[in-house]
């Protein structure tokens, strides 16, 4: 092909991979017309689903807080480098989805990591939130919402402070939290 039609296809390229949506994102809106995959989640999953929950009423304050309509189940999350995603489709349902093999080989705190990320984006409606902390020379993810996911270290060691950031965008208790380490 010659240099023009060459630099037309590198233009289409490069337009494709900014634009288009599920490129790059664990948060993904399916077409019309598709439609969720499960009505109910894994029970494997039910006793974190639990702990979202009870951290959702004590954080936000609303004691009907439920993420019950949402299903949790392992299955393809169609990109290879997501462990975990959250699907949203035309009818307004969503669904989270969660790679099996990773999950079989995480720590109990990265896969709470993982989940509340993915619950974030599926029941909380939260995008991504890239913003970072630097505290005593390191630099930490200010939110659960980052779109890599927070290490079991770090969520272990502030962990009240991510979930009132998640609950609430409150970054406050975070930082003070990060800042006192
Ligand atoms: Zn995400």
């Amino acid at each position: 092909m010659n240099m023009r039609r060459a630099g037309l296809l590198l233009l289409t390229l490069i337009f494709l991979s900014s634009c288009g949506l599920p490129i790059g994102r664990d948060l993904v809106v399916k077409n019309k017309g598709e439609v969720r995959q499960f009505e109910s989640s894994n029970p494997l999953f039910s006793s974190i689903v639990t702990q979202f929950e009870q951290a959702g009423k004590q954080y936000s304050g609303n004691a009907n807080f439920s993420a019950g309509h949402v299903p949790v189940n392992f299955g393809d999350t169609e990109n290879e480098s997501f462990e975990g995603v959250c699907f949203s489709y035309p009818d307004g349902t969503t669904e989270v989805i969660i790679k099996e093999a990773w999950w079989n080989s995480a720590s109990q705190s990265l896969k709470e990591s993982l989940l509340f990320h993915e619950l974030g984006h599926c029941v909380l409606n939260r995008d991504h939130d890239n913003e970072t902390h630097d505290a005593n020379g390191v630099t930490y993810k200010a939110s659960l919402m980052s779109s890599v996911i927070v290490n079991s270290g770090q969520y272990n060691s502030h962990r009240s402070g991510y979930l009132t950031e998640l609950f609430t965008l409150n970054k406050t208790p975070l930082f003070q939290s990060l800042d006192s380490n």
